[in-house]
């Protein structure tokens, strides 16, 4: 039997029926008219952010990637949370425009931004984190054009990386940001035109659950930031440290130790440079902020029996659960926090593997874990499915669609 990853704290049962902020996931399937179902929890995000704030330097804004979830409702109540967002197209522009975010609030990172994204990001006066040194002249010309002042920063691309983060965005050659050694001369040139000059977007990694990793390295981040400065001889009016902050997905993960970090990082704040004296630091989640946050829905349609093992398939899939399924960046297929939301309180009585509706071998959500006996009709749920579900899943494989969304 396999482990399943451990289920984030502030879920519980309510007459056995998992509950999300109080309200039984059935009513919830009811309230939607049906699976496969994202249920939201606003309590949770509220938490998370204010627990984060507490952590933190006040000094440190937060900004919210919406790649990690981009549900309108989701965007409106970060809206009132959060400092910042990051986006990385012009598609999410138009959702953070459409839930009524000021674009004022928002940076736009990201390789290969096309001239359309560009002349709405700049309209908008959305920040440009520039990728390239071309894309600092497209920006130009098309500022040029329309009579607008460019917002620049410059996304460097750090020499170095965030050790033991799932996803390393920093160190080496990468299609991300612009070689340290290259930015000084840059960011002249941005100071010395007519843009506005807004400083350095550093980011080195993603999904760490190590605090003294991420600790080392936004040190190592505010270190490049002041070389950069210094070399440059320019101001740093903003500076992005990146994020990285991990949640626990797997069997044996354990939370990120934030205390830590905040402790960390207030200490390097007593101790600036005078390049980065006056300079307004944010750090950017995405997981962190949502991922502990969703519930992914889905109903039990059949009960099988092949060669000794128990499948219980739902109307549900890797079409919504692409992570969960193994099959999102990662190397080894391991469980994600899953249980029968039917059967909440209910002991151990059987091994079985969930999988979705689709005929593929990939398509597999929970693999040979312990459950309560579970029955056709009865809704399974997967934890951790607030970031890189819905906005990461290919839903028009196979003709399915997009899983119903819902924020309590
Ligand atoms: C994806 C991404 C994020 C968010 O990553 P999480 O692991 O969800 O926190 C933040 N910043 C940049 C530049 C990204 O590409």
């Amino acid at each position: 039997m396999k482990t399943l990853g451990p289920i984030p704290d502030g879920y519980v049962g309510i007459d056995g029926v998992l509950a999300v902020d109080g309200v039984p996931v059935t009513d919830l399937v009811e309230r939607v008219g049906g699976t496969p179902l994202f249920v939201y929890s606003s309590e949770l995000l509220k938490n998370r952010v204010g627990q984060l704030r507490a952590a933190m330097p006040q000094r440190l804004a937060l900004h919210y990637a919406i790649k990690a979830n981009s549900f309108s409702p989701i965007l409106k109540l970060m809206s009132q949370l959060v400092d910042g967002f990051d986006i990385a197209s012009g598609g999410e522009l138009d959702m953070a425009g459409k839930a009524g975010v000021n674009s004022a609030m928002i940076s736009f990172a990201g390789p290969g931004k096309q001239d359309w994204e560009l002349e709405s990001a700049l309209s908008a006066g959305v920040t440009l984190n520039v990728e390239s040194e071309a894309e600092v002249s497209r920006a130009m010309a098309i500022a040029d054009r329309s009579g607008q002042t460019p917002r620049l920063a410059i996304r460097v691309n750090p020499d170095f990386d965030l050790k033991g983060s799932g996803m390393k965005m920093g160190g080496g050659a990468k299609p991300f940001g612009i070689d340290a050694e290259r930015v000084p001369a840059l960011a002249r040139n941005i100071l010395e035109s007519d843009a506005e000059w807004r400083g350095f977007h550093i980011f080195a990694g993603s999904q760490a659950l190590d605090a003294e990793a991420i600790a080392e390295t936004q040190k190592q981040t505010l270190q490049l930031a002041a070389r950069l400065a210094e070399e440059a001889d320019v101001p740093v009016p903003h500076c992005n440290l990146g994020g990285g902050f991990g949640i626990p997905y797997f069997p044996g993960d354990e939370p990120l130790e934030i205390g830590l970090i905040g402790k960390r990082l207030a200490l390097q704040f007593e101790s600036l440079p005078p390049s980065l004296s006056d300079t307004q630091f944010c750090i950017e989640l995405g997981r962190y902020l949502v991922g502990e946050a969703g519930v992914y829905l889905a109903r039990v349609v059949d009960r099988k029996e092949s060669h000794g093992h128990t499948f219980l398939v739902t109307d549900g899939g890797l079409h919504h659960q692409l992570a969960a399924s193994g099959n999102f960046g990662t190397v080894v297929r391991r469980n994600y926090p899953a249980a029968i939301a039917t059967r909440f309180a209910a002991p151990v009585e059987e091994e079985a593997s969930i999988v979705g509706c689709l005929c593929t071998p990939l398509d597999r959500l929970a693999d040979n874990a312990g459950f309560p006996r579970a029955d056709v009709g009865d809704l399974i749920a997967i934890f951790c499915a607030g970031a890189y579900g819905a906005s990461a899943s290919p839903a028009a494989f196979l003709g399915q669609g997009p899983a119903k969304e819902i924020l309590v």
